[in-house]
């Protein structure tokens, strides 16, 4: 469907998950995930947020299991949020731009300074890759990209570019979680750190996903923490942690999470049959 990538995503993600169950196989194993379970970077929501807040959740989500931090930056308001957080703790902290430094040179050359693990999206999409792979050479930071990946075949342009150092993939907007698969493939095989990046989803895209971030390829933490983090109810029974913090694949055919049909009946405000 052109222009809903969210819900083709979804729906190929269900014929894929559906397919698996009827064989009595994992999504982990038909992807080839070598991992049971993935380090994650807590994305700490809320632009504009208090650096104290901020700092305080950043602390707790490490104290959680995080092993890396990121920060959402949208202005020179933000910077005291960062420094507080990279204050308080020992982690790698990264940025997330969402587009917004374009006009911003001055902005974009501070957070340059300041030894972040990556900055994620520091232009708006719609630049050029050859752009972008200039703005690259000139930073010292590791250069993420997100928004500009909309497709498979812009990671690929990307990739070959030099536009990226790394690659926030993302299965709701690539085309499902085979199809975030293979584009992680291709970036890793052509020398881009690859990460899987959330779109908030519940505990049945979490799982799916999870699946791509366990594969060998994606070698940065993932964005995918557990859900709770954003939800107070999820739909399906919580992604779990293991001792050292990391997010536990789940076991099981398909994805490995069903709908729990109490929660399901509660949260549903529509129904549709397709055929
Ligand atoms: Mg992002």
């Amino acid at each position: 469907m052109p222009g809903l990538p969210a819900a083709t995503s979804a729906l190929a993600d269900a014929a894929l998950d559906a397919r698996l169950r009827a064989g009595g196989r994992s999504l982990r194993d038909e992807l080839g995930a070598t991992r049971s379970s993935v380090a994650w970077t807590a994305v700490l929501a809320g632009v504009g947020g208090r650096p104290a807040d901020l700092a305080d959740d950043a602390v707790a989500a490490v104290a959680q299991g995080a092993s890396a931090v990121k920060v959402k930056v949208a202005g020179p308001g933000d910077l005291d949020a960062v420094d507080a957080i990279r204050e308080a703790v020992s982690v790698g902290v990264a940025v997330d731009a969402n587009g917004s430094l374009d006009e911003r040179p001055d902005l974009l050359e501070h957070l340059d300074g300041l030894g972040l693990r990556y900055l994620e999206q520091p232009v708006a999409p719609g630049r050029t890759w050859d752009e972008i792979a200039a703005l690259r050479a000139r930073l010292r930071t590791p250069l993420v990209l997100d928004e500009s990946l909309r497709s498979p075949d812009a990671v690929r342009a990307a990739v070959l570019a030099g536009a990226v150092d790394g690659v926030s993939v993302k299965p709701a907007r690539l085309g499902g979680v085979a199809a975030a698969a293979a584009a992680a493939r291709f970036a890793a095989d052509h020398g881009a750190a690859v990460f899987v990046g959330g779109m908030y989803e519940l505990g049945l895209g979490r799982a799916a996903a999870l699946a791509v971030a366990a594969l060998a390829e994606c070698a940065w933490p993932t964005d995918l923490g557990p859900s709770s983090r954003y939800v107070e109810e999820d739909l399906t029974d919580p992604l779990v942690l293991d001792e050292r913090g990391g997010v536990v694949l789940p076991e099981g055919p398909g994805c490995g999470r069903s709908p729990l049909p109490a929660a399901l009946e509660r949260w549903t405000v529509d129904e549709v049959l397709l055929g």
